[in-house]
Parts: C-alpha cells; sequence; structure tokens
C-alpha cells in the first residue's frame, strides 16, 4: 500500500477484516486480508451538531479536514397526516431532496448527494486527479452537481447508459471537468460498472467505490444524525429501500456511533427495515433464506428481464454490499432487521397515498420503502407508540422543475461494449 504524506487526525480507519489502520493509506477502498469493508472510528466519541446549515454540521464524524460548499443536507420532521392514515403516532419523515418549505436543499433530488461532497472532498485530500463513477441516474448527477457547484480541480468521468440519458441533467452548467462515457443501448447497470472498473487501469483514474467508501457511507449516515438530533433520541425502527445496501449499512453505522454516545441511544439499536422491488429482490430473497451470499440462481433470476420490469429502476444493482463483512447481512444480524419485498402496485399506491398526504412528490424507490412501512403496519410489525423513521431517499423533482434551468450532461464519446480497446478511451478521459 501507498503510504500518504500526512494521516488525518480526527479520525482513523480501520479494516474490519484484519483490524489494521488503513488511515495513512490513501484513497484506498480494501485490504489484501478479506472480503471486508473499512470503517471510519472518531476521535471525538460524542455527536458533535454545530447546526451549520449543511451536512458538515456533522463534521465531526465525517472522514474529511475541509468542507466543500454545499447547502445540501438531509431533513427530519414529524409526520401528522399520513402518520394518522397508519395510525403511528411517532412517525418521522427524512426527507432527501428538494423542498425549499422545509429547507431541503439537494437540488438532484436524491441522498447520493449526501455521499457526493464527501467523497470528492476526501478524494480531493488524498491527492486523486480523476474519479470514475458509474451509474444510470442518480449517483452520476449528485457526483456531477458536487464538482458543477464548486471550484475544485478534481475531473469526473461518468459512465452512464444511452437508455439512461433522459435522467442526466442538472440545475446548472455541467463543469468542463465532467466527461460522459455512454454505452449503448443494450447494456445495463452492471456493464457500466465492468467498464467503470476497467478505466481505472488508466494512469490518474480512480474508482470511487460504492459501498466500499467509508467517505459515501458517513455521508449517508447523517441521515440517522440528522434525525436523531430532531428527535431527540435514534428511532425505533428505520425504514429505506435497497439496491447497492450502502444506505442501510451507513444507518446501522452511525447508530454505533450514537450508542457508544450514549445520549440519544440507551437500548437496542434501530430495527433496519429494508426494501426492494419486484421482481428484482436479490437480498430479499437472499434474507428470507437465511444465506448470507447472493446466489444469482436463485436470487436473481431473469436478471435482465426483471431490471426491465421495475418501477424503481435505482434498486436494480446485481452486486450489493451484502455478504462482505460489515455489510448488509450483518447490519440485518445486528439489528434484529428485516426484509421486505414490494410490487410495482404497491408502490404506486404508497406514491400516491404520500404525496396526498404529505403534499409533496416522491421518487419511486421512496415509495417501495413508504410501501413497506404500509406492509409492517398491516402485519403489525410495529407498535403504534414506536418511533418510526422513514427514509424518503428523493423526493420534490417536480417542484425543482417548476424552480430551475434543465442543463443536459451531453456524451463525449459513445462505446458499443464495456469490452472496448481502452486505447481508444484514452485521450477522450484524460
Ligand atoms: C440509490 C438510491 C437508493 C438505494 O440506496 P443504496 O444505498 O444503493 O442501497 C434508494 N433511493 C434512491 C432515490 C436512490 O437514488
Amino acid at each position: 500500500m501507498n503510504i500518504n504524506n500526512s494521516a488525518p487526525n480526527h479520525y482513523k480507519i480501520i479494516c474490519l477484516g484484519c483490524r489494521a489502520d488503513v488511515s495513512a493509506a490513501g484513497y484506498v477502498l480494501r485490504c489484501d486480508c478479506d472480503n471486508a469493508l473499512f470503517r471510519t472510528v472518531y476521535q471525538d466519541d460524542r455527536l458533535v451538531n454545530t447546526a451549520e446549515e449543511s451536512m458538515w454540521r456533522f463534521s465531526a464524524w465525517l472522514p474529511t479536514v475541509d468542507k466543500l460548499p454545499t447547502r445540501g443536507r438531509s431533513v427530519t420532521y414529524k409526520s401528522e397526516t399520513f402518520a394518522r392514515e397508519l395510525g403511528l403516532k411517532d412517525l418521522f419523515i427524512s426527507f432527501n431532496g428538494y423542498w425549499p418549505e422545509k429547507n431541503a436543499f439537494l437540488e438532484t433530488c436524491s441522498f447520493k448527494e449526501l455521499e457526493s461532497p464527501p467523497t470528492v472532498q476526501r478524494a480531493v485530500e488524498n491527492k486523486v486527479k480523476t474519479l470514475v463513477v458509474s451509474s444510470v441516474g442518480n449517483t452520476a448527477r449528485a457526483f456531477a452537481h458536487t464538482v458543477s457547484t464548486t471550484s475544485t480541480d478534481l475531473k469526473l468521468v461518468l459512465v452512464g447508459l444511452e437508455s439512461a440519458m433522459g435522467k442526466l441533467w442538472l440545475p446548472e452548467p455541467p463543469s468542463e471537468n465532467i466527461t460522459l462515457v455512454v454505452l449503448q443501448r443494450g447494456n445495463d447497470y452492471s456493464d457500466a460498472i465492468a467498464l467503470g472498473n476497467r478505466l481505472t487501469a488508466l494512469p490518474g483514474l480512480t474508482t470511487e467505490g460504492g459501498a466500499m467508501n467509508v467517505a459515501r457511507r458517513d455521508g449517508m449516515g447523517t441521515v440517522m444524525l440528522e434525525a436523531a438530533v430532531t428527535i431527540g433520541r435514534a428511532p425505533d425502527h428505520y425504514f429505506q429501500a435497497v439496491g447497492s445496501g450502502t444506505g442501510g449499512i451507513a444507518a446501522w453505522e452511525a447508530a454505533l456511533r450514537l450508542k457508544h454516545d450514549g445520549r440519544f441511544l440507551e437500548g437496542q439499536l434501530p430495527k433496519l427495515h429494508l426494501s426492494q422491488n419486484l421482481p428484482f429482490a436479490p437480498m430479499f430473497s437472499a434474507w428470507n433464506s437465511n444465506r448470507r451470499t447472493i446466489d444469482p440462481s436463485t436470487d436473481m433470476r431473469d436478471a435482465k428481464k426483471s431490471i426491465k420490469k421495475l418501477y424503481a429502476d435505482v434498486l436494480s444493482n446485481r452486486n450489493p454490499a451484502y455478504s462482505v463483512k460489515g455489510g448488509v447481512f450483518d447490519a440485518l444480524k445486528n439489528t434484529r432487521g428485516q426484509m421486505y419485498a414490494v410490487s410495482n402496485t404497491e408502490a404506486r399506491r404508497a406514491a400516491c397515498l404520500f404525496e396526498d398526504f404529505e403534499g409533496i412528490d416522491i421518487v419511486p424507490a421512496a415509495a417501495v420503502a413508504a410501501a413497506s412501512l404500509m406492509q409492517a403496519v398491516a402485519n403489525e410489525g410495529i407498535d403504534d407508540s414506536d418511533v418510526v423513521l422513514l427514509n424518503v431517499t428523493g423526493g420534490g423533482l417536480q417542484k425543482l422543475k417548476e424552480d430551475k434551468p434543465c442543463y443536459e450532461i451531453k456524451p463525449d464519446i459513445r462505446i458499443a461494449s464495456p469490452d472496448v480497446d481502452l486505447t481508444e478511451l484514452r485521450d477522450v478521459v484524460s
């Protein structure tokens, strides 16, 4: 491993496999020892909330030294009408999107924008020149927004899909530091990931790392921190729709830190209720068979066909952080958690109800989570006095479109397959 110049001092990074301290290793995602995630250990084990108007209010528990300017943060509020409809007394909504009346300013309208500022900042601090992000939508938009609204020198290579170009737009002109590589029709998200990984063979290019990246997870962990601070305690239940599983792991890790602090959480960790969209629900299938590994032939049968049918296509990850040590399986076990599978019809119905009662549009993945909460209530899985947190992972798109202009990110090159000869791409991406 490369030892970088200066190790940070308000946190350490530990490998959960061999317990090695990898803090000084730079922008590295895993060590050779094991199939394990890294985890940040912060010097301050009491939660500090500076009341700054951005996610950086929790910078003592974010793995960067400096703070990239952003207005974005997670917003928690108490639901009245949707809660009454469900018969819950203490339902809190974590709203992650655009809703100015609630002080919610994630302008790409999803919680991926809680991951991009700390990740970009951490990449810069570790002397990364070009960050590679494979995404069919929200992740690409979040990273592009962060790079386009700050004066960072970091270059960004986005690997996207021709079939998803309609989603690649920003509320501001895209930065010249962004290069968009597009895979032509017939390719899917896994092909974009495969090409993204191959690109890192080129000098100066580094893959952002997804769930393996502590900056992404701790950025998303601010959802739980914000909720604890607003409610005055950690919730008993946490509901979220999962694709890669990053957000679920992050909620668990944030809860572990809160437990260590002791002021917001004394008893049991918040129970994770994680949901997927049928007919593609690999983690639901593996978990319900009590398996630590996803078996493609049973848990992802007809993957390509199933993915095409999804209402919430952002949940179509075929390689989630499920079995890895410190991943979703461990998070569910440790929190006595549960997986849900939600049909398109249930999700659409939940979206209508939520929008009617709460007065804001939500994205399909958030509707999947809302539908899972309705399932849990129907199955009497929740006491009506329990404190429940529903993570609305994206919303306010309609509102944003009324308020802001829309700039497309234009492809710099189109590629037929991820097996392309890299020399064809070298000049475009460097
Ligand atoms: C990515 C995403 C999810 C799933 O989150 P993971 O961390 O990948 O499991 C849920 N909702 C929205 C809106 C997303 O963009």
